[in-house]
């Protein structure tokens, strides 16, 4: 089964690279999926983080950041490793469209090793991937959070119900929204699939959290056709807001 090639078959066929300098890895590099003199260019969320988007607060006596204080949220907690920034930004972009989805694996890792304890206490049934608009997808073969999902599934255990959510309208750069048109942009975005699976607890699974629109708009419908209980987990962060 294709699936269950080895990691050590993918090696020789596709050498591991270094998802910041992009170099095929090497001596220790190989073990971590990093070159050691690669780690120090990436920058972790710095605790105290708020405990909604696990953004970095910069107040510890404060609980959650000025935009979860401000708004309900339709998730109860998220878990961002990354600053959404310098090689982190530049490693992420190279995941997403131009085709390193091998770094699924280092991010996965780095999720485990940062939150792997919090997101085995959820108990979650599923992890569903954010998903990419049909034409999105053929245009680059494969959904980037689907593959994070894929390679997190592998370290965590959690089933993975790609497809459950659908993108039904392709949203364009959101940049030049202010806060409200974002979230009423994306809130259309998104479709609960017909007859989905039961599930009370979620993990939803994107590459990036910005404003936080997107996870906002796929936790709402979740929420809206019977799960209970929903969380996130990214590779990155936007700095703060
Ligand atoms: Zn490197
Ligand atoms: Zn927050």
């Amino acid at each position: 089964m294709l699936r269950k090639v080895t990691n050590s078959m993918l090696d020789l066929v596709y050498p591991r690279r270094c998802p910041v300098c992009m170099d095929i890895l090497q001596g220790d590099g190989k073990s971590q999926g990093i070159c050691i003199s690669c780690r120090g260019a990436l920058e972790y969320v710095p605790p105290p983080v708020c405990l909604r988007c696990g953004k970095h607060v910069d107040d510890e006596e404060q609980e959650y950041c000025i935009d979860c204080r401000r708004r309900n949220r339709n998730y109860l907690r998220g878990f961002p490793v990354f600053i959404y920034d310098g090689a982190v930004k530049d490693s992420v972009i190279a995941f997403k469209y131009k085709n390193k989805r091998e770094f699924a694996y280092f991010y996965a890792k780095e999720i485990m090793h940062r939150y792997g304890r919090e997101l085995l206490e959820i108990q979650a049934d599923g992890m569903v991937p954010v998903p990419a608009h049909p034409s999105r997808y053929r245009k680059r073969g494969y959904n980037q959070a689907a593959v994070l999902a894929a390679a997190l599934s592998r370290e965590i255990d959690i089933p993975i119900y790609d497809g459950e959510l659908i993108r039904v309208v392709k949203t364009h750069a959101q940049k030049d929204l202010n806060d409200k048109e974002r979230y009423n942009n994306l809130k259309k975005a998104f479709k609960r699939k017909r007859n989905g699976v039961k599930l009370e607890t979620v993990i939803l699974v994107d590459d990036i959290y910005t404003s936080g629109a997107t996870v906002e708009a796929c936790a709402e419908i979740l929420k809206k056709t019977g799960v209970q209980s929903v969380y996130y987990t990214s590779i990155c962060i936007g700095r703060g807001g």
